[in-house]
């Protein structure tokens, strides 16, 4: 067999269904104006949704992070890489949640990736567990579920009679239900308060994703749980860092014997170098604006474009899901549409992801409209200006 000739054919295979991607490459700090292939565009694709990942306090902090503790951290937490700088990341990301949890203790992770990997490995590592798994749910849910040696249960997008239903069939020693909070193609929310009500009263855990709620949704930016207002000892949280926190990395909230248990056994957390020290102390630049006024008044712009947005947006022919929060999908169908939509904005200056499977369901090609703070209602405007009038061309 030629093995590059395998290969090939397999990428052939992909571009036969326009499902080649290609990245571009950006010159200039993620913003709405940006530079990118040596061309400025107009952004509406980054999950950076205050506007923080170039912020000046921010990156200031990680500059002075970078003079206290250096460039890498050099081994892993268990060994010699955990800094002071993480372990005061942690005690302020624990007193974020504190309010919503029982006897709450953070954990700081590399990527979100690797902490719902770490989340579903640990709770999920026994063979009479069984995970319930929303049916939407982010990639490394699903991967984490898969490297999990309890069994998996999906139950359908947003149906917590149907959750109900299994919860209530399954015999499982342990159960652990896992959703998104924020769906991140369609923009719309679990039912998060009909699922901890279900989990109490099956004494299960409610494992709740929050990538695109923290920083964003609550008074306080504190997220999914503030915005529900929702208090549990079942209650396990993941945030991630790297969208509306603007720098990288995510944490684990959570009864501290919970991650005392990830510190033990979690593997995408003991067999990795701790992220550089740096990235933990900008971070707590951005704890610092997420929770004071500046964040209030970022939330509050955010919002206020969402709806300009939903208000200018006139198309008919595309689908367009209803959602709440800066997320809003325009639903195409096709990949060569999608993709054909996209490149024309692009000619126009605009720049917004065609989405196609697998990261949506076949047929659902979508384009991802994302919002931030950082916008403002002229690039709003324009925006939904060109959407309506290519859908008529
Ligand atoms: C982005 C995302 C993740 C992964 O977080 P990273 O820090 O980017 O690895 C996990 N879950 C959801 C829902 C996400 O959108």
């Amino acid at each position: 067999m030629d093995l590059i000739a395998d290969i090939q054919s397999k990428l052939d295979a992909l571009d036969a269904h326009s499902l080649t991607r290609r990245r571009r490459s950006a010159d200039t700090p993620c913003a709405p104006r940006q530079v990118v292939d040596g061309r400025a565009l107009l952004a509406f694709c980054s999950n950076d949704y205050l506007g923080l990942a170039a912020h000046p306090r921010v990156v200031a902090a990680l500059r002075e992070g970078a003079d206290l503790y250096g460039a890498g951290s050099g081994a892993s937490h268990l060994v010699s890489g955990h800094s002071r700088a993480h372990a005061l990341l942690e005690e302020r990301l624990a007193a974020f949640a504190a309010p919503h949890l029982e006897r709450a203790r953070a954990l700081y992770f590399c990527t979100g990736y690797m902490a719902n990997l770490a989340v579903l490995g640990a709770l999920g590592a026994d063979a009479d567990t069984m995970i319930f798994s929303e049916a939407l749910n982010h990639a490394s849910l699903i991967d984490g579920a898969r490297l999990a040696r309890a069994g998996v249960t999906v139950y359908p997008h947003g149906d917590a009679g149907a959750l109900a239903a299994q919860l209530a069939a399954s015999s499982a020693r342990v159960k652990i239900v896992v959703t998104d909070s924020v769906f991140s193609m369609d923009g719309d929310l679990a039912p998060l308060p009909d699922l901890l009500a279900l989990c109490e009263r099956h004494g299960a855990w409610l494992v709740v994703d929050d990538a695109h709620g923290f920083g964003v949704l609550g008074k306080h930016g504190r997220g999914a749980l503030e915005h529900f207002n929702l208090r549990s000892p079942n209650l396990v949280y993941v945030g991630t860092l790297g969208k509306a926190a603007g720098v990288g990395g995510a944490f684990v909230a959570a009864h501290e014997a919970v991650v005392e248990l990830l510190v033990q056994r979690a593997r995408p957390y003991i067999y990795t170098t701790a992220a550089p020290p740096a990235l933990a102390h900008a971070l707590l630049a951005s704890l610092d604006i997420i929770e004071g006024d500046e964040g209030q008044e970022r939330r509050a712009h955010l919002e206020r474009l969402t709806a300009q947005f939903k208000e200018a947006l006139r198309v008919q022919r595309w689908q367009r899901p209803p959602s709440p929060t800066a997320i809003q999908p325009i639903v195409i169908g096709a990949n060569d549409e999608a993709l054909r939509v996209a490149a024309r904005l692009h000619e126009q200056g605009l720049w917004v992801p065609a989405i196609r499977p697998p990261t949506v369901a076949a047929g659902t090609a979508r384009l991802r409209v994302t919002l931030s703070a950082a916008h403002t209602h002229d690039d709003v405007a324009q925006l939904a200006a060109a959407l309506n009038h290519l859908e008529r061309s």
